[in-house]
């Protein structure tokens, strides 16, 4: 296949991490990378190009211990994936752990509360946002508590006025107001979705009192955001994004909070670290992003890799 191409199939493996530095990834949607590497082959076939290999969830993590990543958190953040998150949770013990949540571009969905977006797009509703939401976010609650072995964070929940249009920003407000308070009712970490709503954001957690783990998942601010961060004791999850070219307060950031409060994560399928981007992300592709952070801090890959996976300790007890 010529260059040309759109490369859709999965990057090689990076090299393992050493024996005494292996991590956690702290966010990933492991169950959608499946799907996702499906359409990814129906596509490469119908362009005339080789099948992908579709791989299942036991394959994804057992690829993903064979270069160091030997567990996951995984999101189930859409009603119908909070047992998906909790079952694989459940399925894999050690391995994989799960955050819950309603995404904040779901939060405006359930009860047909939605509006359409900023870019005017129709808002596209799927049975289960008949639900309303309070009862999805008190399904949300019962897991929590029925399963306090598997769950292990409230997440990913935020704002996200990107897809969310100023009509529905309040609304996604008060949802992201209801996650914090069960956040801090059950002592659990917070994961925070924050899509070009720094701000609203951080004026919220002011007001509202941040939970005491408080986890900004695939951070995406400056070096300004992340002085309030290290004021605040909050943390910055990492994803491939670190290792953009034009990401530089991403990772000047990093080296403001310290490592000490600092994550990796994929957030699989998407924002795959360079040098890979565009092709499907999954769980073993972490040594990319540590690689990116390890070169930026100008430190060894192992201390970096040993610092990020304290801190998820710190934060998770896992
Ligand atoms: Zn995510």
């Amino acid at each position: 296949m010529g260059k040309k191409h759109r490369e859709r199939n999965w990057a090689p493996a990076p090299p393992a991490l050493p024996e005494d530095a292996h991590v956690i990834d702290d966010h990933t949607h492991v169950a959608s990378v499946v799907p996702f590497s499906e359409a990814m082959s129906h596509e490469a076939v119908a362009k005339g190009q080789d099948p992908v290999p579709v791989y299942g969830v036991d394959e994804l993590l057992a690829q993903a211990a064979a270069v160091g990543v030997e567990g996951v958190i995984d999101s189930g953040c859409t009603l119908p994936e909070l047992m998906t998150a909790v079952d694989m949770a459940r399925e894999h013990p050690g391995t994989v752990h799960a955050a819950i949540a309603i995404h904040p571009n779901e939060s405006v969905l359930h009860g047909h509360r939605g509006v359409p977006g900023p870019d005017g797009l129709p808002v596209r509703y799927k049975p289960h946002h008949d639900v309303p939401f309070d009862e999805a976010m008190a399904e949300v609650a019962r897991l929590a508590r029925t399963y306090p072995a598997q769950v292990v964070a409230i997440g990913e929940t935020g704002m996200d006025l990107f897809r969310t249009g100023e009509a529905g920003k309040e609304i996604q407000r008060q949802a992201f107001r209801d996650h914090i308070a069960l956040a801090k009712e059950l002592g659990l970490p917070m994961q925070i979705h924050d899509r070009d709503a720094h701000r609203e954001v951080i004026e919220t957690l002011l007001a509202d009192g941040a939970p005491e783990r408080t986890v900004f998942h695939s951070y995406s601010g400056d070096a300004e955001m992340a002085q309030v961060a290290r004021e605040q004791g909050w943390y910055l999850s990492m994803s491939g994004t670190c290792s953009y070219k034009g990401n530089e307060g991403i990772r000047e950031s990093a080296r403001i909070v310290g490592l000490d409060h600092v994550m990796v994560e994929t957030d699989a399928p998407y924002l795959t670290p360079m040098p890979f981007r565009g092709r499907t992300n999954a769980p073993y592709m972490i040594p990319y992003t540590l690689a990116a952070l390890a070169q930026y801090l100008d430190l060894p890959i192992g201390e970096v890799a040993r610092a990020t996976r304290a801190t998820t300790r710190t934060v998770y007890g896992i």
